[in-house]
This record gives structure tokens, C-alpha cells and sequence, in this order.
């Protein structure tokens, strides 16, 4: 049954040079419709030859496109927002239907996407460099801003349209070419955005996709001719990319997992608190790097918490994020869903109180579907206390102090976003001022710096210096040549 289904499933194509291409790879990932199970495609698992093809071609394409005046390289930009703009509808469904977000979410993550092309557009004044007069008598400095190269992105399942807007539209404004490695689960929506960059008119090799997985990125990560490479996934990789990179000499920025801790002041307005942290740990199915994971309560805020997020968990409508009226979508695989399952379990054998079990809920029968799932009682050391779930299991965690809760959160590995809801001044300074996350939110329950700011976490959250997106993407994408003159 599944090899017929397999021989007439659509074989996806890389995107090499200007052209559709076939990928020589013999091995392929099912990509399949999480709510439903469908298969939808099947990817090719690229590696040495593909990425070899992909580099060639991206290489000869910086020899002319480093030479394109910077105000006539953004009109392809201009070109390419207008067309996300028009197909955006279509995007966000191809979106849920690979990954299992609801519709709201992907309309929400594809204009994400478009303003990182919106902000990459400003590059004509972003790259403007700065200059001196007589440094000493007669001596003129001045820094430039120059490609680099080759770059190339490697994207998680997460946000499948998203991510690599990320990274490419600056990269390009810059001056370099660049090659996107979507995560193979979920490769159609790149697939999309590929035919409407191949439309937008970008000259031959300045943007090309390759499908793969591991192989492929160890392809990138060991090929001479990658200048440098955009990476978000689990800190794991994260950390194997970051390491890799460097020892080729290539530059890297890898973002990696999260265990996001949100600190709830007796102080805080409870409507607005519970609402936002439902939404930070439910929205996507809590497959977001920003998902509120523990919910530090400090004192008396406890109860109320405990029983709005009850309430909150009760109104949710789990199903496929395709239809109507639907608030949680599936996860992205079987095997998630049981890994997910399976931190429930130890949650419950750990001696943490199961107040909502999502594994109880009323699911659909096909897809990979868990309820939303609230523990209380949670401590530091448990595996629910530690690990990046990334699903829909959120974690109570009370604490005496704003001081005991910081505590908690600093002597975590990870460190990418916290947030805390308090109406006092002084407790949002010293959580601002005291907190390791670098993705803060006072009053906010997923704290996303928007394109023309920088994202990217601290600690084991975050391999590299220069963060995503925004000026410092401009710092990362190219080289501050200096030149000093004297006439
Ligand atoms: P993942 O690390 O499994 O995969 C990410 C990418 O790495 C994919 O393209 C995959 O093909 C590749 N890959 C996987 N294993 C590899 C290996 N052993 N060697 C080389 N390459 C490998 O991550 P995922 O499951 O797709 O995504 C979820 C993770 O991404 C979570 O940990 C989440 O927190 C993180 N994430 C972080 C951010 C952020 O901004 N920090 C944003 C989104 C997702």
C-alpha cells in the first residue's frame, strides 16, 4: 500500500542555476499532512553531489550579482514581496498543510517572512558604511561593506515558509548568492517560495534550493566554497553546525532549542497574563523556539494561574489546522507525538501533578494529535523541568520570590525567551536587567523581535555573535573592508 501510494507521489526537484533540476539522491523522506496522514510528496535526501551543484552554480552567480548596483539588487526584492504578497493565501495553507499549524498561525508566519524581505529591501541605506577625514594630517579612513560569497541556510520543520526568509533576503540585498536547505519534513512550502523567487527574475544561481537532510548539511558544512552558514534547529546540531563551521573557517550563526521560563508576579494583571501564556504554550502545538515551556508563579499568583490556564486549556479546539474554528493543530510526526507522550509519562512517574492530560482528550482518530497538557508542581530537576518538550505540555512551577524565580531560569542551559507579567515598574526592570534570556518580554507572552530587530538567544540557545535578521544581519552577511588613503 505504501510503496504504491509512494510511486505516485510527487518526487520534489532542487532548485539549481535558474532551473528545476532532479536530485541524483537515492534515499527520500515521506512528507506527509500531519492531521491526516496523507502523503503529500516525497523528498530527496541530497548530499556531496547536490550541494556540489548547488555551490558551482552560486559561486559563478557572485562573480556578476556582487557587481549588481545595490538599489537595482533590492528591485528583485520589491518583485519578490509583491508576489508573496499575491500568494500568500496559498503559502499559509501549503504551510498547514505540512507542518499542522492552524491557518491563523501560518497567515502569521508568512508575513513574518515578508517583512524580512520588506526590511532586506532598506539595504541601500543598511549597507552604507562610514568614513573619517584626516585620521592624521592628510589621511583619509573609510569602511566599505563587501560580500562574502556562498551562503547558505538550514532550516528546522517548525516554520517551514519562515525561517529561510530569515536569512536569504538579506543576504542577497548584501551581494552574496545563497543556497536554503529546508528541513526535509517539511520542504513544499520552500518549494513554493522557490517558484515565485524563479518568477521574481533573480539572475541564474543567486538563490538555489537543495532538499536533503543530515548528509546534506554535513555537504555544506564541509564544502570550501560556503562562505558561511545560517542554522536553526535543536541545540544539539546547532552546536555540531556552529563547530563544524568554524573549523572550515566558514562564518555561522546557529540558533538552537529553548526551555522558555515566564514569570507571573501576584502583582500581574491574571486576565492578560493567563490569555498570553495560553497562547505562548499552546500556539503551534508548543512547536515554537518562543512556546512558554514553565510558568514560574510567584506566591499568591499560583492559584489563579493554575485555575485560569484550566479554563483557558478547556476553550481550546484541537483538530486540523485547515478548518474552522480550529486552535491547535496535530504535531509534526508519530514519533513526536510519542516523544511528547512519553515526557508525560515521566512528568507523572517523577511526582509532578498531572492537572490537564492531553493524551485524555477527545483527539481525532487520524494525525498526530495530543491535547493540551498542564502539569503543577513541577521542579527544576525533573525531565519535564528540563527538556525542550516542544509540544503542548506546559509546567507550573511555584516559587517564593521574583529572585527565587531568576534563579531558576539562570541555572538553565538554555536561554533563548522569557517574559514576565507583573504591573510593577521595579520588578520588570530587574527581570529585564537580571534575566539570560535575550528575547525578553515584559507583559508579552511570546517575545518575537520583529525583522528590523535581531533574534537569537543566549547561552545553549545560540552558537555565533551576530544574531538573525535585522542590522546585525547586515553585519553578518558581509566584511567591513577598511581603507585608509593618502593623495
Ligand atoms: P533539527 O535540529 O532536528 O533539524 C534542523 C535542521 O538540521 C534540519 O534541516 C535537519 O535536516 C538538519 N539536521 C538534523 N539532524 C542533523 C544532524 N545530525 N546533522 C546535521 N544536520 C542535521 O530541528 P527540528 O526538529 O527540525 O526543529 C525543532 C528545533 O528547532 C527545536 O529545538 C526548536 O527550539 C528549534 N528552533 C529554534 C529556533 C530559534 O530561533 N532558536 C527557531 C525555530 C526552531
Amino acid at each position: 500500500m505504501q510503496a504504491q501510494e509512494e510511486m505516485t507521489a510527487a518526487r520534489l526537484m532542487d532548485f539549481v542555476g535558474g532551473e528545476w533540476v532532479d536530485s541524483k539522491a537515492g534515499a527520500v523522506q515521506r512528507v506527509e499532512n500531519p492531521a491526516t496522514g496523507e502523503l503529500l510528496a516525497l523528498c530527496p535526501l541530497g548530499g556531496e553531489a547536490e550541494v556540489g551543484a548547488a555551490v558551482r552554480a552560486a559561486k559563478a552567480a557572485f562573480a556578476t550579482w556582487r557587481r549588481v548596483p545595490v538599489e537595482e539588487r533590492v528591485q528583485y526584492l520589491f518583485q519578490l514581496k509583491f508576489l508573496l504578497e499575491q500568494h500568500a493565501a496559498e503559502l499559509a495553507a501549503q504551510v498547514t498543510r505540512e507542518n499542522g499549524k492552524t491557518l491563523a498561525e501560518s497567515r502569521g508566519s508568512v508575513r513574518r517572512g515578508i517583512q524580512m524581505v520588506e526590511v532586506a529591501a532598506g539595504a541601500p541605506s543598511l549597507l552604507m558604511g562610514q568614513s573619517l577625514e584626516d585620521i592624521a594630517g592628510g589621511i583619509d579612513c573609510e569602511s566599505v561593506r563587501q560580500p562574502l560569497g556562498v551562503f547558505a541556510a538550514i532550516a528546522p520543520f517548525n516554520f517551514p515558509a519562515m525561517v529561510p526568509m530569515w536569512f536569504f533576503p538579506f543576504a542577497v540585498a548584501c551581494g552574496n548568492t545563497f543556497i536554503v536547505k529546508p528541513s526535509e519534513k517539511v520542504p513544499l512550502s520552500q518549494k513554493l517560495v522557490f517558484e515565485l523567487i524563479a518568477r521574481a527574475g533573480f539572475p541564474a544561481g543567486v538563490l538555489n534550493l537543495v532538499n536533503g537532510g543530515a548528509e546534506c548539511v554535513d555537504a555544506i558544512l564541509a564544502h570550501p566554497d560556503v562562505a558561511g552558514v545560517s542554522f536553526v534547529g535543536s541545540s544539539p546540531v546547532a552546536e555540531h553546525v556552529y563547530k563544524t563551521a568554524a573549523a572550515n573557517k566558514k562564518r555561522v550563526q546557529a540558533l538552537g532549542g529553548a526551555k522558555n521560563f515566564i514569570i507571573v508576579m501576584p502583582d500581574a494583571d491574571m486576565d492578560q497574563a493567563v490569555a498570553a501564556v495560553s497562547e505562548s504554550a499552546f500556539g503551534c502545538a508548543g512547536e515554537r523556539c518562543l512556546a512558554a515551556s514553565v510558568v514560574l508563579t510567584v506566591g499568591e499568583a499560583h492559584d489563579r494561574v493554575r485555575a485560569g490556564l484550566i479554563e483557558k486549556i478547556s476553550e481550546l479546539v484541537v483538530g486540523d489546522g485547515s478548518k474552522p474554528g480550529v486552535t491547535m493543530g496535530p504535531l509534526i510526526s508519530a514519533a513526536h507525538k510519542q516523544r511528547v507522550a512519553g515526557y508525560i509519562e515521566s512528568g507523572e512517574q517523577e511526582g509532578a501533578e498531572l492537572v490537564v492530560d492531553g493524551r485524555e482528550r477527545d483527539l481525532p482518530e487520524q494525525g498526530h494529535f495530543i491535547g493540551p497538557t498542564l502539569f503543577d508542581r513541577v521542579r527544576p530537576e525533573m525531565k519535564i523541568g528540563q527538556d525542550e518538550i516542544f509540544g503542548p505540555v506546559l509546567c507550573l512551577m511555584p516559587v517564593d520570590d521574583l529572585d527565587q524565580a531568576l534563579e531558576v531560569a539562570r541555572r538553565h542551559p538554555l536561554a533563548n525567551a522569557s517574559s514576565i507579567f507583573t504591573t510593577s515598574g521595579k520588578h520588570a526592570r530587574h527581570f529585564r536587567y537580571n534575566i539570560d534570556a535575550s528575547m525578553a518580554g515584559v507583559n508579552i507572552g511570546v517575545a518575537a523581535p520583529m525583522s528590523f530587530f535581531g533574534f537569537g538567544g543566549a547561552k545553549g540557545s545560540f552558537f555565533g555573535d551576530l544574531k538573525a535578521h535585522g542590522r546585525e544581519a547586515f553585519d553578518f552577511y558581509t566584511d567591513r573592508k577598511v581603507v585608509i588613503s593618502r593623495w
